[in-house]
């Protein structure tokens, strides 16, 4: 491979994780979430190393189709269902499982004569307030669901966690508490669990966990990485040192001047910046792996650019391979310095950056 800013991901981890995921889950099946291009990771090879996993979810049709094209043949769900008629028919061309969350939804089921048949995941809002029925007309839409020859009889019964990320949330237990309480004695399998669910919320495991971020070995609780979870990290974003020179103390570098030389230093110049998904709030100081030492960057994050103090390593030479994020340098320390969080730092890898995938 030529270019010189790649992102390796290594789908030996990719099969750790789902293992580790199982076990703890005691059991439960899997539904691996690849939505945004499998969290920026590649949503083809991603899924076709997934083959292992129970379903697969995405969040819109046109991720499904891509993924049928391609030739992934894995149970399929779309996570926020379908919008029109248009769609409704692609789902059932490519035998995709509905979420359905919405009245629009319902009657736009109950208007489908073809005969196709979806399985539903029945959405409940239990206090995330964004897609579900309330739990006041839940019995109401599992028998019209219930009565329509579009839909299988085997359902799932599904809800979404606003805060399972919180260890002391009382906002998990009450919606654990009001699911349980909507779906009682009703006889179909259930989900519930994100990552953070499945980790910090064994009650909340039921018989399919839903992992999206954990898959790809990174942690969604904050001040906990992927690793300390038994999890390996599946990206690395790197790159390479594209010129070396030195600045004398009391120079600048890069736009705005935004740092100086305290002493005489050796600035490195790699080949990444913000058109690559380097997010531009990384400040001074923001850890580079060069080898297995941690470097500074310095100055503003640019385009096509970083520059990092080299002082310290007077071994380092031009093409000397860099590490944004990976193994030795967990991306939930980067979201973090950047104000953000992991999800965000993965989805945002660009176009541009070769992806390199490891067997
Ligand atoms: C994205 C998503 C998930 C996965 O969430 P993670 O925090 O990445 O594990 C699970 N369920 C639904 C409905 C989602 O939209």
């Amino acid at each position: 491979m030529t270019a010189l800013c790649r992102a390796t991901v290594d789908t030996l981890a990719l099969n750790h994780n789902l293992r580790r995921i199982r076990k703890l889950s005691d059991g439960a099946k899997v539904l691996a979430v690849i939505k945004a291009n499998a969290y920026g990771h590649g949503l083809v090879p991603v899924a076709k190393a997934l083959c292992d996993a129970d379903a697969l979810a995405v969040a819109r049709i046109e991720e499904a189709v891509a993924l049928r094209a391609a030739g992934v043949g894995q149970r399929l769900v779309l996570l926020e269902g379908v919008f029109n008629r248009n769609q409704l028919e692609l789902a059932a061309a490519n035998a995709c499982d509905l979420v359905v969350h919405s009245h629009e939804q319902l009657e736009l089921l109950e208007s489908f004569g073809r005969n196709s048949r979806f399985t539903v995941w029945l959405k409940i809002d239990t206090g995330m307030n964004r897609l579900g029925f309330r739990p006041e007309e839940f019995s109401a839409v599992l028998a019209r669901l219930r009565s329509l020859h579009a839909v299988r009889e085997e359902l799932v019964l599904m809800t979404h966690l606003a805060n399972a990320d919180v260890l002391s949330s009382d906002g998990t237990r009450n919606q654990l508490a009001l699911f349980e309480k909507t779906t009682r004695g009703v006889e179909a399998e259930r989900s519930i669990a994100n990552s953070a669910g499945l980790l910090s919320w064994p009650e909340s495991r039921a018989q399919w966990v839903r992992p999206g971020l954990a898959l790809f070995g990174v942690s969604p609780i904050a001040g906990k990485t992927g690793e300390e979870l038994g999890l390996k990290p599946v990206m690395r974003l790197g790159t390479e040192l594209i010129a070396i020179r030195k600045v004398a103390a009391g120079e600048s570098v890069g736009y705005g001047s935004a740092w100086s030389a305290s002493r005489d230093c050796r600035i490195g110049v790699a080949a990444i910046g913000y058109g690559d998904g380097y997010p531009r709030h990384l400040g001074n100081g923001t850890p580079v792996l060069l080898g297995d030492s941690r470097i500074p960057l310095v100055g503003r994050v640019s385009m096509d650019m970083i520059t990092v103090d080299l002082t310290d390593h007077p071994e380092a030479r031009v093409g000397d391979s860099l590490t944004l994020w990976g193994a030795g340098l967990p991306v939930e320390e980067l979201a973090q310095l950047a104000g953000t969080i992991p999800y965000e730092m993965l989805c945002g890898v660009t176009q541009r950056v070769a992806v390199q995938y490891l067997k």
